[in-house]
């Protein structure tokens, strides 16, 4: 156990970056807008509804999706670490 914490410590962050994801409730949308407006690098409105532009936010992206994602009126988009 020992070994592998020892490993993880040595190779942290340089083999295995944990990206944030996004994911939207369609049924649940409603296409306001918001998400888009508050990170146009990864929503945008298409036929009425959000989707995601991009899976590989960026760290410098992930505030605006969280911001994204607490503004949204329906509580549609899921985010993961
Ligand atoms: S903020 Fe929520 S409801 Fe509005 S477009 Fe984005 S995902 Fe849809």
């Amino acid at each position: 156990m020992l070994l592998i914490k020892k490993i993880q410590k040595a190779f942290k962050g340089k083999f295995y970056k944990r990206t944030m994801k996004a994911s939207i409730k369609l049924e649940e949308c409603i296409g306001c807008g918001a998400c888009e407006a508050l990170s146009p690098g990864v929503f945008e409105i298409r036929d009425m509804k959000a989707i995601i532009k991009t899976q590989n936010i960026k760290k410098e992206q992930e505030k605006s999706v969280i911001e994204a994602t607490e503004n949204c009126p329906t509580k549609s988009i899921i985010i993961r670490k």
